[in-house]
Protein backbone atom coordinates (compact mmCIF):
# COMPACT_ATOMS: atom_id res chain seq x y z
CA UNK A 1 0.00 0.00 0.00
CA UNK A 2 1.37 3.57 -1.20
CA UNK A 3 1.76 5.62 2.15
CA UNK A 4 -0.16 8.64 2.76
CA UNK A 5 0.88 12.12 0.87
CA UNK A 6 2.31 14.65 3.27
CA UNK A 7 0.44 17.55 2.11
CA UNK A 8 -2.12 16.32 0.28
CA UNK A 9 -2.91 20.36 -0.24
CA UNK A 10 0.34 21.01 -1.75
CA UNK A 11 -0.21 17.94 -4.36
CA UNK A 12 -3.38 19.09 -5.38
CA UNK A 13 -2.19 22.52 -6.03
CA UNK A 14 0.60 21.32 -8.72
CA UNK A 15 -1.60 18.04 -10.44
CA UNK A 16 -4.49 17.95 -12.63
CA UNK A 17 -7.57 16.67 -11.60
CA UNK A 18 -7.22 12.90 -12.53
CA UNK A 19 -4.51 12.72 -10.24
CA UNK A 20 -6.14 14.60 -7.66
CA UNK A 21 -9.55 12.66 -8.21
CA UNK A 22 -7.38 8.96 -7.37
CA UNK A 23 -5.39 11.02 -4.42
CA UNK A 24 -8.44 12.49 -2.85
CA UNK A 25 -10.14 9.10 -3.06
CA UNK A 26 -7.29 7.29 -1.31
CA UNK A 27 -7.33 9.76 0.99
CA UNK A 28 -10.72 9.95 1.97
CA UNK A 29 -11.02 5.79 2.41
CA UNK A 30 -7.77 6.31 4.37
CA UNK A 31 -9.30 8.85 6.89
CA UNK A 32 -12.32 6.35 7.21
CA UNK A 33 -10.68 3.56 8.34
CA UNK A 34 -8.92 5.69 10.87
CA UNK A 35 -12.03 7.65 12.27
CA UNK A 36 -14.69 5.13 12.01
CA UNK A 37 -13.46 1.63 13.84
CA UNK A 38 -16.90 0.82 15.15
CA UNK A 39 -19.89 -0.22 14.03
CA UNK A 40 -22.67 2.24 14.58
CA UNK A 41 -25.34 0.15 14.57
CA UNK A 42 -24.42 -2.70 17.03
CA UNK A 43 -20.66 -1.42 18.56
CA UNK A 44 -18.57 -4.20 17.34
CA UNK A 45 -15.59 -3.16 16.31
CA UNK A 46 -14.90 -2.74 12.29
CA UNK A 47 -12.28 -4.11 10.19
CA UNK A 48 -10.76 -1.33 7.84
CA UNK A 49 -10.92 -1.17 4.07
CA UNK A 50 -8.09 -2.64 2.26
CA UNK A 51 -7.28 0.58 -0.16
CA UNK A 52 -5.33 -0.15 -3.63
CA UNK A 53 -2.29 1.97 -5.09
CA UNK A 54 -5.54 3.19 -7.74
CA UNK A 55 -8.74 3.54 -4.52
CA UNK A 56 -10.91 4.85 -7.70
CA UNK A 57 -11.63 1.10 -9.05
CA UNK A 58 -12.33 -0.14 -5.29
CA UNK A 59 -15.99 -0.67 -3.68
CA UNK A 60 -16.31 1.58 -0.36
CA UNK A 61 -17.85 -0.62 1.74
CA UNK A 62 -17.13 -2.13 4.88
CA UNK A 63 -19.51 -4.89 6.99
CA UNK A 64 -19.96 -5.01 10.17
CA UNK A 65 -18.60 -8.66 11.11
CA UNK A 66 -21.62 -8.93 13.83
CA UNK A 67 -24.21 -8.06 12.60
CA UNK A 68 -23.87 -7.79 9.25
CA UNK A 69 -24.64 -3.78 8.61
CA UNK A 70 -22.83 -1.93 5.30
CA UNK A 71 -21.13 0.96 5.79
CA UNK A 72 -20.70 3.64 3.80
CA UNK A 73 -18.04 6.49 4.41
CA UNK A 74 -19.41 9.39 5.03
CA UNK A 75 -19.33 12.73 3.22
CA UNK A 76 -20.75 16.44 4.10
CA UNK A 77 -21.86 18.02 1.57
CA UNK A 78 -20.72 22.03 1.35
CA UNK A 79 -21.76 25.23 -0.97
CA UNK A 80 -19.13 27.62 -1.95
CA UNK A 81 -19.75 30.42 -3.91
CA UNK A 82 -18.76 33.33 -5.64
CA UNK A 83 -21.20 36.10 -5.40
CA UNK A 84 -20.62 38.87 -8.25
CA UNK A 85 -21.70 42.44 -8.27
CA UNK A 86 -20.56 44.95 -11.13
CA UNK A 87 -17.78 42.99 -12.12
CA UNK A 88 -16.18 42.37 -8.44
CA UNK A 89 -16.73 39.68 -6.71
CA UNK A 90 -16.98 39.08 -2.48
CA UNK A 91 -14.30 37.48 -1.27
CA UNK A 92 -13.65 37.07 2.86
CA UNK A 93 -11.54 36.35 5.54
CA UNK A 94 -12.62 33.44 7.41
CA UNK A 95 -11.47 33.54 11.55
CA UNK A 96 -11.29 29.64 11.97
CA UNK A 97 -8.52 29.43 9.34
CA UNK A 98 -6.61 32.24 11.13
CA UNK A 99 -4.61 33.31 8.18
CA UNK A 100 -4.62 35.95 5.52
CA UNK A 101 -6.51 34.18 2.96
CA UNK A 102 -9.19 35.37 1.22
CA UNK A 103 -12.13 33.32 -0.14
CA UNK A 104 -15.48 32.72 -1.08
CA UNK A 105 -18.33 32.38 1.15
CA UNK A 106 -18.83 28.36 2.05
CA UNK A 107 -20.38 26.61 4.35
CA UNK A 108 -22.13 22.69 5.22
CA UNK A 109 -25.69 22.42 3.59
CA UNK A 110 -28.27 21.50 6.75
CA UNK A 111 -30.36 18.40 7.00
CA UNK A 112 -33.50 19.35 4.31
CA UNK A 113 -31.60 21.81 2.68
CA UNK A 114 -30.99 21.99 -1.06
CA UNK A 115 -28.16 23.09 -2.07
CA UNK A 116 -29.39 26.31 -3.48
CA UNK A 117 -30.80 26.66 -0.36
CA UNK A 118 -27.90 26.40 1.59
CA UNK A 119 -26.34 29.33 -0.69
CA UNK A 120 -28.81 31.64 -0.07
CA UNK A 121 -28.70 31.04 3.87
CA UNK A 122 -25.01 31.22 3.99
CA UNK A 123 -24.56 34.21 2.44
CA UNK A 124 -27.37 35.91 4.78
CA UNK A 125 -25.94 34.40 7.49
CA UNK A 126 -22.65 35.53 6.89
CA UNK A 127 -22.70 38.20 5.06
CA UNK A 128 -26.18 39.80 5.30
CA UNK A 129 -26.67 39.83 1.70
CA UNK A 130 -29.23 39.13 -0.91
CA UNK A 131 -28.47 36.60 -4.43
CA UNK A 132 -30.23 35.68 -7.31
CA UNK A 133 -29.40 33.98 -10.54
CA UNK A 134 -27.67 30.95 -8.52
CA UNK A 135 -26.05 28.63 -10.94
CA UNK A 136 -24.04 25.20 -10.69
CA UNK A 137 -20.21 25.69 -11.52
CA UNK A 138 -18.51 22.68 -10.20
CA UNK A 139 -17.76 19.98 -7.63
CA UNK A 140 -14.84 18.90 -5.72
CA UNK A 141 -13.89 16.09 -3.04
CA UNK A 142 -12.28 17.89 -0.35
CA UNK A 143 -11.44 14.66 1.98
CA UNK A 144 -10.00 17.10 5.16
CA UNK A 145 -11.79 15.35 6.14
CA UNK A 146 -14.97 14.47 4.22
CA UNK A 147 -16.11 17.09 2.25
CA UNK A 148 -17.76 17.35 -0.80
CA UNK A 149 -17.62 20.87 -2.42
CA UNK A 150 -20.27 22.47 -4.60
CA UNK A 151 -19.52 25.25 -6.29
CA UNK A 152 -21.92 27.90 -7.31
CA UNK A 153 -21.89 31.72 -8.79
CA UNK A 154 -24.72 33.80 -7.92
CA UNK A 155 -25.26 37.42 -8.40
CA UNK A 156 -25.60 40.63 -5.48
CA UNK A 157 -29.16 41.43 -5.24
CA UNK A 158 -29.48 43.68 -2.13
CA UNK A 159 -28.28 44.30 1.43
CA UNK A 160 -25.59 45.85 2.69
CA UNK A 161 -22.43 43.41 4.49
CA UNK A 162 -23.36 42.78 7.66
CA UNK A 163 -20.64 41.03 8.72
CA UNK A 164 -21.22 37.07 11.24
CA UNK A 165 -18.20 38.32 13.30
CA UNK A 166 -17.54 34.58 14.98
CA UNK A 167 -17.13 33.70 11.42
CA UNK A 168 -15.30 36.33 8.94
CA UNK A 169 -13.49 38.90 9.95
CA UNK A 170 -13.48 40.86 6.82
CA UNK A 171 -15.00 41.20 3.66
CA UNK A 172 -14.77 42.96 0.49
CA UNK A 173 -15.28 43.57 -3.54
CA UNK A 174 -12.43 42.41 -5.63
CA UNK A 175 -11.74 42.76 -8.77
CA UNK A 176 -10.11 39.78 -9.75
CA UNK A 177 -7.09 41.28 -11.64
CA UNK A 178 -6.81 42.97 -8.18
CA UNK A 179 -7.19 40.02 -6.00
CA UNK A 180 -5.81 39.83 -2.36
CA UNK A 181 -4.03 36.70 -1.69
CA UNK A 182 -6.49 33.81 -1.87
CA UNK A 183 -6.57 29.97 -1.95
CA UNK A 184 -4.04 28.17 -4.48
CA UNK A 185 -4.75 26.47 -7.66
CA UNK A 186 -5.87 22.69 -6.92
CA UNK A 187 -9.14 23.83 -4.93
CA UNK A 188 -12.21 24.50 -6.47
CA UNK A 189 -12.20 27.78 -4.32
CA UNK A 190 -9.29 28.78 -7.17
CA UNK A 191 -11.19 27.90 -9.96
CA UNK A 192 -14.17 29.85 -8.83
CA UNK A 193 -12.34 32.78 -8.18
CA UNK A 194 -10.23 32.07 -11.88
CA UNK A 195 -12.61 30.26 -14.05
CA UNK A 196 -15.98 31.24 -13.00
ZN1 LIG B 1 -22.68 -4.10 13.69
Amino acid sequence: MKEPIEDLRAYFATHGEEDNYREARREALRRWNERERYCSRCGAQLPPIAIPDDATVTPAERKCPACGTVHFPRIEPCVIIRIEKEGKILLAKHIQRNTNIYACIAGFIEAGESAEHAVIREIREETGLEVRDIRYFGSQSWPFPDQLMLAYTAQYAGGEIRLQKDELSEVGWFSTDDLPLHPRPGSISWRLIHEA
